[in-house]
Parts: C-alpha cells; structure tokens; sequence
C-alpha cells in the first residue's frame, strides 16, 4: 500500500484483516502503526512531504455507511489538536492523507497565530459518493464519527468544515464532547463563515492602508474575488460597502444569479473564463475558494498589487510561492493569518459566547496584519515568512496548564484497547 492506493482498496485491506480502527503514530523519529500489515504503509507516509514529525494519523471505519475516518494531529503542545472536519471523496491514499497533514499544520499555525490554547488538527470522513447519502444514513456517520472521535481520548476535538454544516456538528455531539460549531441551541456558536469574512476583510483592509494609505483605501479599487460561497459573498459585501468593484469567478451558477440579482454591474461583473479571471489587471485578489490556487501557472498571470482571502493553503508550495509573490512585489498575507476568525468563533464556546470578544478579535486581525506588514518590509521579506516564524515561536510554548498533553491522552486511548 502507497500513496497510490485507493481510499477503497485501503477500506477492503481493512475489512478483511478484521481492522476497524488504528494509528501512525510517531515514536523516537519513526511512524508506528497499529498493525503489522500497516507498518510499510507507515514508513511511505512518513517519506511524504506534506508529513512533518506530525505527532499520529487515526483512522476509523464505518461499515454500514461505507466511510473511512480519520483524524490527523500535527500538534498538541498548545493543547488539545482542534481542527474541522470535512466531508469528502478522493481518488488516492495519498490525496486524502496530503490533505489531512496539510491542513492540520495549517490550523496548528493558525490556532497559535490565534493566540488560542489549542493544537493543530484535522478531521476527514472519506466516502466514494458523497451525495447518494439520506438524511438517516448521513445523521448515522456523524454519530459515527462523533463516535470514533470519542475514541480518541480528547486528542482531537472537531469543528464545521467543507460540506459539514452545524446541524452535522450536533449529530456529532450526540456521541462526544469533543467538538465545537455545534447550532446556538445547543449552546454553541454555529456557523462561523460571517466572522471568517470579516477577518478576511479587516486583513485586505490593512494591506490596502498599508499600500494605499489610511483615506478609503478600497474606494474605486478593482478586486478579484475567486469563490463567492460562504465566506466569500460577505468578503464581497464589504469591499463593495467599501468603495471596490469585484469581478468573481465561482463555479456555482446559483452562486452566480445570486450576485446578478443583488448587485449591479458597477458594484459586482461576473468573469466566466478561470484563465482570464486570473489574468485580470486588479488592485487585488481575495481567494475564498479551494487551495493551491497561488502556483507556478497563476502567479506568472497575476497582475495584481495584494492578494488576501481567506480559502486554506492557497500556496501550492508555501515558501517557493510566497517567494515569487514577493519577487513580483505583490502583497501576500497568509490565510492561516487572516481567515482565523473561524475558528476564534467556536474553539472556546465551551466557555460561553460574547460577541464582544470576537468583535474584538475582528480589529485584532487588521492591526496584527498592519505590524506583519511592517515587520516584513522591515526585513526585505514575504509576510508569509514571518508569520511562520512567529507561529513557529508560538508552537514551542506548552499549554500554560495541562502541558503537551497529547502523547500521554494517546498512551492512554492505546492502554485502553484503541486500534487492537
Ligand atoms: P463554500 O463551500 O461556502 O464556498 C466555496 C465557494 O467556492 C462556492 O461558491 C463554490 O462554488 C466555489 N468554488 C468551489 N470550487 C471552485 C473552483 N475550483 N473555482 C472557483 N470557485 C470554486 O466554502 P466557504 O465556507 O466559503 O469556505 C471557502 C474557503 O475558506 C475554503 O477554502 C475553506 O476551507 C476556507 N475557510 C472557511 C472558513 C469558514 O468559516 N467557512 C474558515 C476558514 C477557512
């Protein structure tokens, strides 16, 4: 089994070796795995690039709704790995895995850029189709899933991400403690794409300053906006309440009557061709899409002075393309720096919601990003660079009461029989 695999043949290998659940977990600079006919499997991913010393991959299955699960913890050091999870297909091991390493180092830096008390981690429920599910069958894998997390002893706590919504989360909740984004009636924090635009924009709000000057920045600039769903749509409403005509591209063409029907061509255009789209002349470009949209290809095109949005890992490969933004001198602030208001929204709801605060972490994210910037041309360096370093210093800093305390919650769950 290698990158290759199919998440299918993997589930299969499962099946007939009677595994319903294991572990990679890194011990003295190796990738252990649960069971002997994993271990060639863990020595490949641990040759992975996307694999960085991440302290365990765990997986679970779910027979009856032909799912795998995992859940991937970069680091618990800040506390407990906290990360959403997303619903989704992938052709390879090596597709779902990239992305589950991928994006729980991302919220790893994200949550200490954050200045939250927790880890980084990321959860993923894999199945073949994930549209042919019923209501029943969709509720029973949350409850799963919320399940298999119970199972992981606190390690991991989880949260709304792709193609999850709150409702999901309280399937979730049913069947553990561990998660976040659970619907206000249940005493949580909901959905928190509002919050994560809002961010977005207080981050294109200081790099406009900082480029521009403080008088209405935005006002007559043009900004690409690459995805108009969730996030995007409101990073739109304000850049047009700012002054700022926003030419989308979106794949979704409900998404795309939907911006006809409210705004007029003078606020919003809508740009049908990808290639053109990123080649558009710009003040800048805002990706709330997918990621890995900042590579050799679009870059070259780009003909914009910032780009500031708020999808995950929009670098193909993070320092070589922070670096060719730099070199084209166009303003680059991370998503892990401004599209963090997602997750301040839900990581702490267990201690209650104040709107106050996070109204206050909104105005945090424009003047951490004005001090980045400063800080980076200060330096004659990507934005990028320093806020890895500075989340970098962050990781280090043990939780300030429990300790780095995953490895013992993992000693813990295998005692108690987890992946046997
Ligand atoms: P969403 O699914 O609501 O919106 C995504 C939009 O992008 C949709 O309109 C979709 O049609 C469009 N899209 C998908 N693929 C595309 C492509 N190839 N080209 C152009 N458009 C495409 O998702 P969202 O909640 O708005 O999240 C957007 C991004 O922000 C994601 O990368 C997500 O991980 C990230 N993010 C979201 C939050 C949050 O609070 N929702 C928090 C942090 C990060």
């Amino acid at each position: 089994m290698n990158a290759q695999t199919s998440p299918e043949d993997f589930l299969q290998h499962l099946s007939q070796n009677n595994i319903g659940e294991g572990y990679f977990i890194t011990q003295n600079g190796q990738l252990k795995a649960s069971h002997t006919s994993l271990q060639a499997l863990a020595n490949n991913i641990r040759k992975w690039p996307d694999f960085q010393q991440h302290e365990g991959v765990f997986f679970g299955t779910d027979q009856r709704n032909n799912c795998l699960f995992t859940a991937c913890v970069y680091s618990t050091v800040r506390g407990q790995s906290a990360g959403g999870v997303r619903f989704n297909s992938y052709p390879t091991l090596g597709d779902l895995f990239r992305d589950g390493l991928r994006l729980s180092k991302g919220m790893a830096d994200k949550n200490a850029i954050a200045r939250l008390w927790w880890g980084g981690g990321k959860g993923i429920i894999y199945r073949k189709n994930i549209h042919d599910l019923s209501a029943e069958e969709r509720k029973d894998m949350y409850q799963n899933y919320g399940k298999f997390v119970s199972r992981l002893n606190g390690v991991y706590v989880t949260a709304e991400d792709m193609n999850t919504k709150p409702e999901d989360m309280a399937d979730i909740f049913t069947t553990t403690r561990h998660t976040t984004c659970i619907p206000v009636e249940f005493g949580g924090s909901s959905n928190p794409s509002i919050y994560t635009a809002k961010g977005v924009f207080s981050g294109i709000k200081a790099a406009a300053e900082f480029k521009y000057g403080k008088d209405q920045p935005l006002k007559g600039k043009t900004a690409l906006l690459h995805g108009a769903g969730n996030v995007g749509y409101h990073v739109m409403e304000q850049l047009i309440e700012a002054g700022a005509k926003v030419l989308v591209f979106d794949i979704n063409e409900k998404t795309l009557q939907r911006i006809r029907e409210n705004f007029s061509n003078d606020q919003a255009e809508i740009i049908q061709d990808e290639k053109a789209f990123f080649s558009t002349k710009a003040h800048l470009l805002s990706p709330n899409a997918i990621g890995a949209i900042l590579n050799d290809d679009s870059i070259n095109n780009l003909q914009v002075e910032m780009v500031v949005g708020g999808a995950n890992n929009q670098l193909l490969i993070a320092e070589k393309h922070a670096r060719q933004l730099q070199d084209k001198g166009i303003i680059y602030l991370p998503d892990f720096f401004v599209n963090r208001l997602g997750i301040i929204n839900c990581a702490n709801e267990q201690y209650g919601y104040v709107k106050a605060d996070i109204d206050r972490e909104v105005e945090l994210v424009y003047t951490d990003s004005l001090d980045l910037l400063e800080k980076a041309k200060s330096k004659n360096q990507s934005p990028f660079i320093i806020a890895n370093q500075i989340a970098e210093e962050r990781l280090q800093q043990p939780h300030p009461i429990w300790g780095h305390r995953g490895p013992k919650l993992v000693k813990e769950m295998i005692g108690n029989g987890f992946g046997k």
